[in-house]
């Protein structure tokens, strides 16, 4: 840990992202928290505290790693979904702990059966079903023996989800795809249904399925982006807008990172700023050195592009982003020192700078730049 920088989370704006998202979904559909990623870069052991504490009780990960930590902070108050990786290791302790997790190809399904037989405890599976996404997942033609399997295997596995996952439901050219995939998952669901059996639960929404396509929230969503506060793209926050014909944002962004100015010096016109030739002062400046660079996760494509806000004002991020700073053209700011608190994402007085302008500039996705804020920052949760 450094004290560079902190990433501050806010537990009032997460906690009215997920009032919104009930009452959208409604009562009867669960939501489930998507933690991945380091919780999209907000710190997962505190992101999920805080999440608990705002009403949530399910959270889905990627792998084994990412359900230990929630199992830390949260014990088996909560239930934890594994949609991506289990090593053979790491059955035993997913399946004694009650960790749910996917399961997509035989191989797992088998050992699955043959270490919670060992166990004398059953494993809590999810059946993902390959619909057009070409990732993860059986195949429908693969169904009815996976039924079978499941009907053999009934004391050693619980049957508790159906799901899958869409390439795409962001962007409505893939309408056509998407739409072909929910008619898979259907026929999937009859396949195993023909044998008498079914799952407890079906789920596939992603935030901008959830959205875009209402009948797949089914009986559980898995909600990532949007609980942050943010929309999975451009696209999908019109259509809310049109559909609900507002023009008001119910999303709050939970995360804000900010640093200090760790020292202000000025710098003749006709010199070069930082390393090699990138930019050249035009005239006298005053410039600011950040204690943060591409090695925190504050991406070298925002060299002479990102923006901050320093004492209300937004300022240029000027000369190449640094591993471990960055300069700052403060020129125009009067009282500018050493100490002085530097927003990088998040407000100051009526100035934001938001997640999305900030990945706009640097052409990455907001799922991309949240991920690659550096674990070694502190997180602090706020009201
Ligand atoms: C990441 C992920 C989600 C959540 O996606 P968002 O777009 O952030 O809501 C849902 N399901 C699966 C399988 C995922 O990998």
């Amino acid at each position: 840990m450094h004290k560079n920088s902190v990433i501050e989370i806010s537990q009032k704006a997460h906690k009215e992202n997920i009032d919104f998202l009930r009452k959208t979904y409604g009562k009867k559909v669960i939501l489930s928290s998507v933690v991945k990623g380091n919780a999209y870069g907000h710190g997962l052991a505190e992101f999920v505290k805080m999440a608990f504490d705002n009403g949530v009780n399910h959270f889905s990960v990627f792998d084994v790693e990412e359900a230990k930590i929630v199992f830390d902070t949260l014990k088996s108050t909560v239930t934890i979904l594994i949609m991506g990786f289990v090593a053979d290791d790491d059955m035993q302790w997913v399946i004694q702990n009650k960790i749910e997790f996917f399961v997509f190809e035989r191989y797992r399904l088998a050992k699955a059966a043959k270490v919670a037989k060992k166990l004398k405890q059953k494993a809590i599976i999810h059946i993902e079903v390959e619909t057009g996404m070409n990732r993860t997942g059986f195949e429908v033609k693969t169904i009815a023996k996976v039924a079978q399997y499941l009907i053999k295997e009934k004391e050693n596995i619980r049957f508790k989800g159906l799901c899958t996952h869409y390439a795409g439901a962001e962007s409505i050219s893939n309408y056509y795809r998407v739409s072909k995939q929910i008619e898979l998952f259907n026929k999937a669901e009859s396949i195993i249904k023909s044998f008498g059996i079914q799952p407890e639960i079906r789920h596939s929404a992603c935030s901008a399925a959830s959205m875009m396509f209402p009948e797949t929230r089914m009986d559980l969503v898995r909600i990532g982006i949007l609980q942050y506060g943010l929309w999975p793209s451009p696209e999908v926050f019109v259509t809310f807008l049109n559909a609900k014909k507002t023009k008001n944002d119910p999303l709050q962004r939970v995360i804000s990172w900010k640093s200090e100015i760790m020292s202000v010096k000025r710098v003749k016109s006709g010199e070069f700023i930082g390393y090699g030739t990138s930019f050249m002062a035009k005239e006298h400046m005053k410039i600011a050195t950040i204690p943060l660079g591409y090695s925190h996760g504050y991406s070298r494509s925002l060299s002479n592009q990102g923006r901050v806000l320093i004492n209300g004002q937004r300022c240029m991020v000027i000369g190449t982003v640094n591993m471990n700073m960055l300069t700052i053209d403060v020129s125009e700011i009067e009282h500018v020192k050493k100490g002085d608190e530097v927003t990088l994402i998040g407000t100051q007085k009526n100035l934001s700078i938001t997640v999305s302008s900030f990945s706009d500039f640097s052409n990455q996705l907001n799922y991309e730049l949240l991920t690659r804020i550096s674990k070694t920052i502190p997180r602090k949760i706020i009201q």
